[in-house]
């Protein structure tokens, strides 16, 4: 995600430096990879008189883990939506943005669910029933699959969020089941926070049929085939190889696309007067990340321009960003950021709630090396970083003087940030100010084999904090604990 920062004003353009020997044209075979992965199925139709949804979904879900598991974890972030949550989506301070007619409300309707095909009752866990645990007659063994089927209809909440619509369209995104990751701690249950995305997610494949009103515009997720028939729109999306599933609708989307190498750009906007600078911005951030770090594995990217509370948003193959972005150069600013999400986040996946810095300060600091190789646009690394340390510690400054103390530690689960300018200026900021130190100790041709061998060793996986640093130890031959240990756990001043 990214949340709004200001972008500092350009004065000097440095110099454009390519250090490692482009790699773009290697593309992955996702259909080997995906092999073995979790299959979702899904077929959804959308009410947009009714600002509703009806959805059947398969979920074959593959036990890629050691363990012998005794019941599947889902998580229902609508719940979240919900009336009555107690994990709710918007923080107090951004309810009136966020809220256009007053607060609103989704609604949640799980109408049947089965385990390999016998219908089921389910139970279901946290505060908010946000948690569907579905209880296995037989432990499934490694390497094999449950079949899961949940039907449900959803009603949207008038909140101009990740999930909500508003005047100017429609955002979909994580609304439906979505299996918890098991890792060495087990089920991974974390529930929805408001601060940064509290998500986390496995590689998998997703079929969708998604049927709508024809009127509306519809961005995806990866590539869609459409077929109208009357006043109706089918489409099919098939993505192998993807953390989740989103998409945007609107009656008032514009569009410019773009075939570039084997990536086909389209962008969804609503107000923008230079639609093709953005088309471009994006085509330029796929292609630095694809030479700097590791090839965008995928035939399609698209930026939807959408009503969005915060900066912007990452998915897999898509990138929302807010239509409330004033400043040309910051809206161009979050494309890139949002863009190099699919590496941080996508390629390489991270518990985003326990480890939000793990793969929001890397896409930060992967902005400012974005500037180094483009220097036709009007911001440059040398400018960001002055304005970020000096926000920085105007930050810790006020906070000190306010509240008499400031915890700045990075190592902090999101909800453990006790506000949003808390979450911001330490995830984003210091820990881009982290990464740029990381730059100058190691050096920049250290630092870069490093982060491809954290590309190469996590790709279509899940990283660590612990993985990021071994993988900077070993690039840079360099013992790293202090360094990484003083910056994490709030021991270092910036001056
Ligand atoms: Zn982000």
């Amino acid at each position: 995600m990214k949340k709004f920062l200001r972008a500092f004003c350009a004065i000097l353009i440095v110099g454009c430096s390519i250090w490692f020997v482009g790699c773009k044209d290697k593309k992955d075979d996702l259909t080997q990879i995906g092999q073995n992965l979790t299959n979702y199925h899904m077929e959804i139709n959308y009410d947009d008189a009714t600002k509703s949804l009806s959805a059947q979904q398969t979920i074959d879900y593959t036990n890629n883990t050691d363990a012998l598991l005794k019941n599947i974890y889902l998580h229902l972030y609508v719940a979240n939506f919900c009336a009555g949550a107690t994990n709710v989506p918007v923080e107090d301070m951004y309810k009136a943005k966020a809220y256009p007619n007053g607060e609103s409300y989704a609604t949640l309707n799980i109408m049947r669910v089965k385990l390999n095909d016998q219908d089921i009752m389910p139970t279901y866990e946290g505060e908010d029933n946000d948690l569907m645990c579905i209880s296995l007659s037989d432990n499934l063994e490694p390497t094999t699959s449950a079949k899961i089927y949940i039907e449900y209809s959803i009603t949207l909440p008038n909140v101009s969020h990740r999930f909500g619509y508003t005047d100017a369209g429609v955002n979909l995104a994580n609304f439906y089941p979505i299996v918890c990751v098991y890792d060495e701690n087990g089920w991974s249950k974390n529930p929805y926070h408001y601060n940064g995305d509290p998500f986390y997610s496995e590689m998998a494949n997703y079929y969708v049929n998604f049927t709508c009103d024809k009127d509306l515009v519809c961005a995806f997720s990866g590539n869609a085939e459409q077929v109208i028939d009357g006043d109706t729109a089918y489409y099919t999306i098939n993505n192998m190889c993807v953390r989740e599933f989103a998409l945007m609708l609107s009656k008032d989307f514009k569009t410019v696309s773009k075939q570039d190498g084997d990536v086909s750009y389209t962008y969804y906007y609503l107000n923008d007067a230079t639609p093709d600078k953005a088309l471009q911005c994006a085509i330029d951030s796929i292609n630095t990340f694809s030479d700097l770090y590791y090839p965008y594995p995928y035939s399609s990217y698209n930026v939807v321009q959408s009503s969005f509370l915060y900066g912007g948003m990452e998915y897999p193959m898509l990138s929302l960003i807010s239509d409330a972005i004033d400043n040309y150069d910051d809206y161009l600013n979050v494309i890139v950021h949002e863009t190099a999400h699919q590496w941080w986040y996508s390629l390489v996946g991270n518990d985003e709630y326990t480890n939000p810095w793990l793969d929001e300060a890397l896409t930060e600091f992967s902005t400012l090396l974005f500037y180094d190789n483009n220097s036709g646009y009007n911001l440059n690394r040398n400018d960001m970083l002055k304005g970020m340390q000096e926000n920085y510690n105007l930050f810790v400054s006020v906070y000190q003087d306010v509240l008499g103390s400031v915890d700045t530690s990075l190592n902090r689960k999101v909800c453990d940030y006790n506000t949003s300018p808390e979450y911001t200026y330490c995830v984003y900021v210091k820990g881009t100010l982290m990464f740029d130190s990381l730059y100058q100790l190691v050096g920049k041709n250290k630092f870069m084999s490093a982060v491809q061998l954290y590309a190469q060793t996590y790709a279509y996986n899940i990283a660590t904090p612990e993985g990021l640093i071994a993988c900077f130890e070993k690039a840079s031959k360099t013992n790293l604990e202090n360094f990484f240990d003083c910056w994490l756990n709030d021991k270092v001043i910036i001056n």
